[in-house]
């Protein structure tokens, strides 16, 4: 009896065809497409069938189903057809945060990507001789500019005249009392997908085989599963740790060479410190050590700078160009950490190491594509202009104290009400991104309480507005940090609390 009532229900569906015919439905397919909203109908359709097989609906639910089939549809459509990747606004004050995507790109850099990668592109051909070129001729000229003592900025002209030409292999000098930034032109740079790669490249092109000596100090884990020996095991080389977790001499290194070592690497310890009774080798000890026994030196910057953060009011931070001025043959670096651009790795150094890198078949499998290139090229130009402030990242790292604290009082002006309890105090923004650990830098936080909501409630609610705010909440309130927070999304900020305040 049950399952003859059942039946009846099920006939009570109209068909895909008869749905998309009326106006309701109809008029989505001016929006979204017909196919889109076929897709959807059947979506929904399927869906209403299931629940009745399950017995989730009776007949007057089923009824008031079908009669909100319309809003059922353009509901389900709305879904499907959202990005899942979309814009928030990030109120953490962490200006590289990993899990927000990390560097915001210039807007020369998105301009470029746009003109470049929207239509043909010379990526690999040479429009002078007419022939293939190379990927990386389009970004290589920039970093030699912005990593050689020798070369200035104004050198930098178009990718034919600043590339030196390659000097014959037989011609090709060993740099071996000299730093690869003190040799012209002797500072190469290639690009892979991100800093996980380029250490995997690295190692697979110049210890294969053979062993690696690193610092049980620098045995690092970051973000994301990136694990200094994982990564060597999977390169082919083997580990030699020397030294213990907080002390290592320059001895210790030297007593581990033997036949079999290929290479000294030093990794930069991006999360954490070591403080208290410590030693580490130092940059000069080692490069001495490696020149002496003819092995390349290399540094796994992580958040490789191509400025001198010092000037940012951030101290500690070696930049790219500091390493390789010390000696380091090797560096290998994030593009979307302190460099502010997109994601990639870059291995910058000595031309010949860096050479065997671009020979070695792991580069192609390795490489990236025309977006990276376009990003890359638009926020290195921006070095090369001396535009810090073009570079979001960078702009963000030197907003002083006053001027988020002005953003700040005029935004809790607007917020303050009697559902919410406002206040902008002292704070601290943080680099993130594994750069310099320790390092903050003073701020004004918007501080928030509720008399409704908990301070982990209106962060979540603040979290699904549309765009989506991303806070931090310490002590019963949630902070904003506008440091991190592009000034044009100030007011899409207050509007999302006057409509949780409503
Ligand atoms: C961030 C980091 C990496 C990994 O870089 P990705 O670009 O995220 O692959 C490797 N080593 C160090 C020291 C880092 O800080």
């Amino acid at each position: 009896m049950k399952s003859v009532a059942r039946s009846e229900l099920f006939r009570e569906l109209p068909s895909v065809d008869e749905l998309i015919r009326t106006p309701a439905v109809c008029s989505l397919a001016a929006s979204h497409g017909p196919a889109a909203v076929t897709d959807a109908t059947r979506a929904v359709l399927a869906r209403l069938r299931e629940e009745l097989a399950s017995e989730l609906l009776d007949g007057p639910a089923l009824r008031l189903a079908l009669d909100g089939l319309g809003n059922a549809i353009e509901a389900h459509l709305r879904q499907a057809l959202a990005h899942s990747l979309r814009p928030v606004i990030n109120a953490t004050g962490v200006i590289l945060h990993t899990n927000l995507g990390r560097a915001p790109l210039a807007e020369t850099a998105l301009a470029h990507i746009r003109e470049t990668a929207g239509r043909f592109s010379n990526l690999e051909f040479d429009i002078d001789a007419g022939t293939r070129g190379k990927r990386d001729t389009h970004v290589n000229r920039l970093f030699r500019s912005l990593l050689s003592d020798a070369t200035t900025a104004a050198d930098v002209g178009t990718a034919a005249s600043a590339v030196p030409p390659e000097p014959a292999l037989s011609e090709r000098s060993e740099p071996k009392g000299r730093s690869p930034a003190e040799v012209p032109g002797a500072v190469s740079t290639i690009v892979v997908n991100n800093n996980a790669a380029a250490v995997l490249l690295a190692l697979n092109t110049l210890a294969e085989g053979g062993e690696v000596i690193v610092s049980r100090g620098e045995l690092v884990e970051i973000g994301g599963s990136f694990r200094i020996p994982d990564v060597m095991a999977k390169s082919g080389a083997t580990l030699r740790e020397v030294g213990t977790t907080n002390r290592t001499r320059v001895a210790d290194y030297e007593k581990a060479i033997t036949e079999r070592t290929r290479l000294l690497l030093r990794v930069h310890r991006s999360n954490f410190e070591i403080t208290g009774f410590t030693e580490q080798a130092s940059t000069a000890e080692l490069v001495t050590l490696a020149r002496q026994r003819g092995l390349p030196l290399m540094e796994d910057l992580g958040s490789g700078a191509l400025v001198d953060l010092q000037n940012f009011g951030i101290s500690g931070e070696t930049s790219v160009l500091d390493s390789l001025r010390a000696g380091v043959d090797v560096v290998t670096y994030s593009g979307d950490k302190l460099l502010g651009g997109p994601q990639a790795g870059l291995i910058s150094g000595r031309a010949d190491l860096v050479d065997r890198m671009r020979a070695n078949s792991l580069f192609r499998a390795l490489r990236v594509d025309k977006l990276t290139y376009a990003a890359l090229e638009a926020t290195l130009l921006a070095y090369v202009k001396r535009d810090h402030d073009a570079i979001p990242a960078l702009r963000m790292m030197r907003l002083t104290k006053e001027e988020i604290g002005k953003r700040a009082e005029s935004l809790a002006a607007q917020v303050r009400s009697s559902k919410f309890n406002v206040e902008v105090t002292d704070g601290e923004s943080l680099i993130g991104g594994g750069a310099a650990p320790s390092s903050v830098l003073p701020t004004r936080l918007l501080a928030l309480s509720c008399a409704s909501l908990s301070a982990d409630e209106l962060s979540a609610r603040l979290r699904v507005s549309d765009p989506s705010i991303i806070t931090r909440v310490e002590q019963g309130r949630v902070l904003l940090d506008l440091r991190t927070v592009f000034a044009d999304q100030d007011p899409m900020i207050a509007a999302a609390l006057a409509r949780i305040a409503s």
